[in-house]
C-alpha cells in the first residue's frame, strides 16, 4: 500500500492505496491495473502536489489481444504522465487516451481480428486532494462519501444509453444479455470520439473513498457490500478482499478493484493573534512619558536654582 500527505490551511489529509487483479472466472486475465506515486511538479504556487496516478483497463479481443490492449493503454497513461510537466491534467489524461487508443489500434491492425482488439479504460490522478477521472467503456469510478456510494463514470455502453432514455429497468439493464456491448473503447477505431474520454473532476473530503473496478466486479457484488468493506479495512486489505467477493460470488470474467483513501490525521488549529495597538495608544505612551520626564527635569532645575 502506498501512502502521501497532503496539507491544507485547516487539515492534513493521509491518502493511502491498495490495488488487486484477479484472473476470476476466466482462464487468462485481460485486465490490467496501474497504480504509481506521481511525484510534485513545479515550484511556485502553480505548483502541483505529490499524488497518485490510478487506473483499470478490461482488454478484449482473441490470440492475447486483450491482454495486450489493456497493458498498452495503462502503460501509455504511465509513460504520458511520467513526462509531462502539463499543469492541466484533464489535458494529460485527454493525451494519454488518445495516444493508447492510436497505439492499440495501430498494434491491432496487423492482427488477423483487427476489429476485435480494445480495451476499456478508467483512469484517476490525485493531486493532492484533487482528483481527475477519465473513463472510455464501463469500467467504473465509485465515490463513497457518507456512506453513500455514487457511480461518478457513465458506462459508454447501449444498455445505459437505454437506462437514462428510460427504456428499460435498472434491473433489465443488469441482466441484459447486451448489457458489455460497448459504444466506446480504446482501440476500435483509428481515432476516439471527440467527446472521449469523459472527464470527472471533485475535490476530496476527509473520509472520502474512491474506489475503481472492472465490470467482472459489479456484475455480482452489491453496492452495499463495498461500502462495508471499504469503510473497515485499510486500501489494499480492502481491494484483496473485494476481488475475493466477486469470485466467491462466482464471476464468470476477470475481476479487478482498486481502492483510495482520504483519511484525516489532524486539525490544525490556527493561533489567536495578538491584539495589534491602534497608532493613537501608541502615541500616547511615549508623550505622556516624555512630559513627565520633563516635568521632573523642570522640578529638578528649579530646585537646584533655589
Ligand atoms: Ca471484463
Amino acid at each position: 500500500m502506498e501512502h502521501a500527505q497532503v496539507t491544507d490551511s485547516t487539515i492534513d489529509i493521509k491518502i493511502s492505496v491498495g490495488a488487486a487483479t484477479d484472473v476470476g472466472g476466466r482462464a487468462q486475465n485481460e485486465d490490467s491495473i496501474l497504480l504509481r506515486p506521481l511525484d510534485p511538479v513545479g515550484i511556485g504556487p502553480a505548483a502541483q502536489a505529490a499524488g497518485f496516478l490510478l487506473a483499470v483497463a478490461d482488454g478484449m479481443g482473441g490470440h492475447a489481444g486483450g491482454e495486450i490492449a489493456s497493458r498498452l493503454a495503462t502503460e501509455t497513461l504511465d509513460e504520458i504522465f511520467a513526462g509531462s510537466t502539463e499543469p492541466d491534467i484533464a489535458a494529460t489524461m485527454k493525451t494519454a487516451f488518445r495516444r493508447a487508443n492510436a497505439r492499440i489500434f495501430a498494434e491491432g491492425s496487423g492482427a488477423e481480428d483487427a476489429t476485435a482488439m480494445g480495451t476499456t479504460m478508467v483512469a484517476c490522478a490525485i493531486r493532492g486532494k484533487y482528483a481527475t477521472i477519465a473513463s472510455v467503456g464501463d469500467s467504473r469510478a465509485y465515490l463513497v462519501r457518507a456512506s453513500r456510494l455514487t457511480q461518478i463514470t457513465q458506462d459508454h455502453t447501449v444498455v445505459a444509453q437505454q437506462l437514462a432514455k428510460g427504456e428499460v429497468t435498472p434491473e433489465q439493464a443488469k441482466r441484459s444479455p447486451a448489457r458489455n456491448q460497448l459504444m466506446h473503447a480504446l482501440g476500435h477505431r483509428e481515432r476516439l470520439h471527440s467527446s472521449m474520454p469523459a472527464i470527472f473532476e471533485l475535490t476530496l473530503l476527509p473520509e472520502d473513498r474512491l474506489f475503481l473496478c472492472s465490470d467482472g466486479f459489479y456484475d455480482v457484488v452489491e453496492d452495499g457490500d463495498v461500502i462495508d468493506v471499504v469503510a473497515r479495512q485499510d486500501p489494499q486489505d480492502a481491494a484483496r478482499a473485494l476481488t475475493t467477493l466477486a469470485k466467491e460470488r462466482q464471476t464468470t470474467d476477470n475481476v479487478s478493484a482498486i481502492v483510495l483513501e482520504a483519511a484525516p490525521t489532524r486539525i490544525i488549529v490556527a493561533p489567536t493573534p495578538a491584539p495589534v495597538p491602534s497608532a493613537g495608544r501608541s502615541l500616547l505612551v511615549p508623550i505622556l512619558a516624555a512630559i513627565v520626564l520633563l516635568a521632573i527635569i523642570a522640578a529638578v532645575l528649579a530646585f537646584t536654582v533655589l
